[in-house]
């Protein structure tokens, strides 16, 4: 099948993440086992959900791992001109969800199986495909372990294809999502110098936000990043009930994301101590004040693979475009990172098409990708 062919199949499966993946793993799974290669997957608890991976080529250390993920964001509310599980070609554009971010990917390695298992390779090259990423990254470090612990070699390099319209990207911010409950008390807004407004006490939260973005910026600047500082931004605000109540709940949801060089833990202790200060502050007016922070999912590292590794010398060997890259958003490449394997993000199709309404990536863009892990066989068969 045709990296096209097999991206209409992918585009049809209309698994967002925390949905049953399963129709879509097994028939990613039996396309590979019908070629004739074993297949591991793993399962959640309910069985509704898995991973899987497996090698093409001998039981030798210095594989390639191509990874990508099966889960796509909704399309609810977006105004798509097309239906946008059907993969629709229009002018060189192959309009979809999921067409860049990122089926495409994975149908340009799929496609190019047949020849992984004619050619002689003398190094491996591993199928990682994973769920649940688009809502925190959440399997990648557990079929990183799984793979660490199931192959006897050890594979090398983890090439996690993001779009990146095929740039070689070496760094990636670190990511957290966080939600902030605030409970405050109930009563006349005529009263508010007895009470203790959530929404009042959350805009003081909001402000320390802000305020310590500036003073990490102030601090700390890595200028291969896009702000070249951390940033911190909230996205969701909920609370209140009406005009003259004074707010009893309300809860906002957050985001960081940083440069390398500063800590996410550090960030949200600092956060911790000034809810904590507050919360002793305000408890004098109404005892029940509180701050619940809860994380949205485990942090997400970042990614800072030296521009001197030789992954970044591997790459040159494979693809057109040598200059490195540096994004801000997240992606499971520091969590391969992390898992032992030299990291780097290079994909098809261009992130700025990613989540939106007509979501596509180009035939061109494909094409391309398809070269560059024919490229891949032709380096590990050498
Ligand atoms: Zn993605």
């Amino acid at each position: 099948m045709t990296a096209k062919e097999i991206l209409t199949k992918l585009v049809s499966y209309d698994v967002l993440s925390t949905q049953n993946n399963l129709e879509l793993v097994n028939w990613i799974g039996n396309y590979i086992n019908s070629l004739g290669v074993e297949v591991t997957y793993i399962y959640n608890k309910d069985k509704t959900q898995a991973s899987l991976h497996c090698r093409i080529g001998p039981e030798v250390d210095g594989g390639v791992i191509l990874s990508g993920h099966t889960d796509v964001v909704p399309v609810k509310g977006q105004p798509w001109n097309t239906n946008p599980f059907k993969l629709t070609e229009i002018e060189g554009k192959l309009y979809g969800r999921g067409a860049c971010d990122m089926k495409g990917y994975l149908a340009c390695f799929l496609s190019v199986l047949p020849v992984m298992i004619e050619s002689k390779l003398k190094r491996p090259i591993y199928f990682a495909i994973s769920y649940d990423e688009e809502i925190g990254c959440l399997r990648a470090p557990e079929l990183a372990a799984h793979m660490n612990s199931y192959y006897i070699e050890q594979p090398k390099y983890a090439i996690i294809g993001e779009p990146s319209m095929l740039q070689p990207i070496v760094g990636q911010k670190g990511i957290l999502y966080v939600k902030t409950e605030v409970n405050g008390s109930q009563g006349h807004s005529s009263r508010i110098e007895k009470e203790v407004s959530a929404i009042h006490e959350s805009t003081r939260l909001i402000l320390w936000l802000e305020n310590k973005m500036k003073e990490l910026a102030a601090l700390t600047q890595n200028d291969k990043f896009l702000p070249p500082y951390s940033t911190l931004h909230v996205g969701k605000f909920n609370g209140g009930i009406a005009t003259n109540v004074v707010a009893a709940k309300a809860v906002f949801e957050w985001d960081v994301r940083s440069i390398p060089e500063d800590k996410i833990e550090d960030i949200l202790n600092d956060f911790e101590t000034y809810c904590e200060e507050l919360e002793n502050e305000k408890q004098q007016l109404f005892p029940d004040f509180k701050i619940v922070i809860t994380k949205l999912h485990p942090i997400v590292p970042g990614l800072l693979t030296s521009e001197k590794s030789s992954i970044v010398g591997f790459m040159n060997k494979v693809i057109e475009n040598k200059k490195l890259g540096y994004v801000a958003y997240a992606t499971e490449a520091g969590q391969f990172a992390e898992a032992g394997f030299e990291s780097i993000i290079c994909g098809p199709g261009s992130i700025e098409q990613a989540h939106r309404a007509n979501e596509f990536v180009s035939v061109k863009q494909l094409d391309l990708c398809v070269k560059m892990i024919e490229n891949i066989v032709k380096e590990l068969s050498k």
